[in-house]
């Protein structure tokens, strides 16, 4: 039987954006893994009227409503009343509970006060959902061919209720059909509307769905399946990626939570190649995110960071009189970094990075966002010149961004 789904997230501290809600997208991954078609998020405070509101809406046309948060001792906790209001199924003592809770302050030497009994008030007609990280245990509600199901704000105690007794049960419900499963593809070096104009047909289908999402110096292509079975969802995917896949062709670096230096580490391994950097205007960032990727030793000797002319001379072996005679920022300067720190540390490649970060700095001939890039090997040097917008932090992701994949095509194109 297909379920819709509401969540509803209680708690003023959200919509005051003290914190934000993790929890309620960590539910609806989970229930689109179910096949469970989620119809409406919303937020409320913690106040009754608007919190019963918000509940008869929701019930209104969904067959299971979530809530998260508001289920302590205190009288700001609403949810546990506010549901059972809701769903007409009312709440009594539930003595084990109440046994257990006593249990639990006994042994921590803090008295019980009356308020702590709301934490062992049951559903008549549901039942409760243990929770063993809390005192408060979530509330499965069931009337009126309805379900309501309150959880914990805590994401320790929210993740594990979820995960061993929600998705369980409301996957028994559902009779096991229906699943919904995605993939992202990586695409770096081509700008998202170019993406996009080379996948435009396919994002008209409806299952499986293909849509693009621009991250910074990349983009992210999700493809959705929906289908009876897990299996046959994967099968759905699996075919359309090979279509996007033959289109996108190397532009596509990889798959799901990968990054670009993921990839690159990857392939230096495959190849037993090694790369050095001499980084300016990134100030070390390609290396930091090459040495983020767990292995990274095997393929990265070391790299330096070269701020001033001196420093490039110094450690990167840039000819002074090169600098004088076209600035630092240069695509000559660019070229002989990689070169320098390729040959200092007999590395396989050498990237070599510099430019104008920002804000300030920058001029007429030379304006900010001016980086080049190089990437220098056995059979020669490359360089690129780019013109990045954004801030200072996002001109340096972009800049090391486009040195990895620099690299990352010069190992494809070169075997
Ligand atoms: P408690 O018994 O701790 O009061 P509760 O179920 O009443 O738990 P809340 O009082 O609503 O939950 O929230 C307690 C804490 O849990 C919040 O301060 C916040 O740190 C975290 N939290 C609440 N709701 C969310 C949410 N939707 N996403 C992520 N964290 C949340
Ligand atoms: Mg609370």
């Amino acid at each position: 039987m297909p379920l819709r789904a509401e969540i509803v997230s209680v708690g003023t501290e959200l919509l005051l954006g003290q914190i934000v809600d993790t929890n309620a997208a960590y539910l609806s991954r989970a229930l689109s893994e179910i096949g469970i078609t989620l119809h409406r998020r919303s937020t409320v405070g913690d106040n009754m009227e608007r919190l019963l509101a918000a509940l008869n809406e929701a019930m209104a046309s969904a067959d299971v409503v979530l809530t998260i948060g508001g289920l302590g001792p205190t009288m700001d906790d609403i949810t546990r009343d506010g549901l059972a209001a809701a769903l007409k199924d009312p709440l009594q003592l539930d003595e084990n509970i109440a046994d257990r809770l006593s249990d639990f302050f006994r042994q921590r030497n803090v008295p019980l006060v009356k308020s702590n009994l709301r934490q062992a008030m049951a559903p008549v007609y549901g039942r409760i959902i243990d929770n063993p990280n809390g005192t408060a245990p979530g509330l499965l509600f069931e009337n009126l061919g309805r379900i309501g199901i309150a959880l914990p704000g805590p994401p320790n105690e929210f993740i594990p209720m979820v995960d061993n007794h929600v998705i369980p049960y409301l996957s028994a419900k559902t009779g096991g059909v229906g699943a919904i499963r995605s993939l992202v593809l990586r695409v770096a070096g081509v700008g998202e509307s170019l993406v996009e104009e080379m996948v435009k047909d396919l994002m008209l289908d409806s299952n499986p769905t293909v849509a693009p999402y621009a991250k910074v110096g990349e983009v992210h292509l999700r493809i959705t399946a929906r289908a009876d079975t897990p299996e046959q969802a994967a099968e759905l995917i699996l075919d359309r990626a090979t279509l996007v896949r033959a289109r996108l062709g190397t532009s596509i670096y990889g798959e799901n939570d990968t990054p670009i230096e993921g990839a690159v580490v990857e392939l230096l391994r495959q190849r037993r190649e090694t790369v050095s950097t001499a980084e300016s205007c990134t100030g070390g960032l390609v290396a930091q995110r090459i040495t983020d990727i767990s292995g990274s030793s095997e393929v990265f000797p070391g790299g330096v960071v070269v701020y001033s002319n001196t420093a490039k001379t110094d450690l990167a072996g840039v000819p002074a009189e090169t600098i004088a005679r076209v600035g630092a920022v240069s695509q000559e300067v660019a070229g002989s970094l990689a070169n320098g720190v390729r040959e200092r540390f007999n590395s396989t490649y050498g990237i070599g990075i510099t430019g104008i970060a920002g804000p300030t700095g920058g001029s007429p001939e030379k304006p900010v966002g001016l980086v080049y890039l190089a990437v220098s090997g056995a059979d020669g040097c490359e360089v690129e010149k780019a013109n990045y917008i954004g801030s200072r932090s996002i001109i340096r992701q972009r800049a090391s961004q486009t040195a990895l994949n620099m690299l990352r095509l010069r190992m494809l194109l070169t075997v």
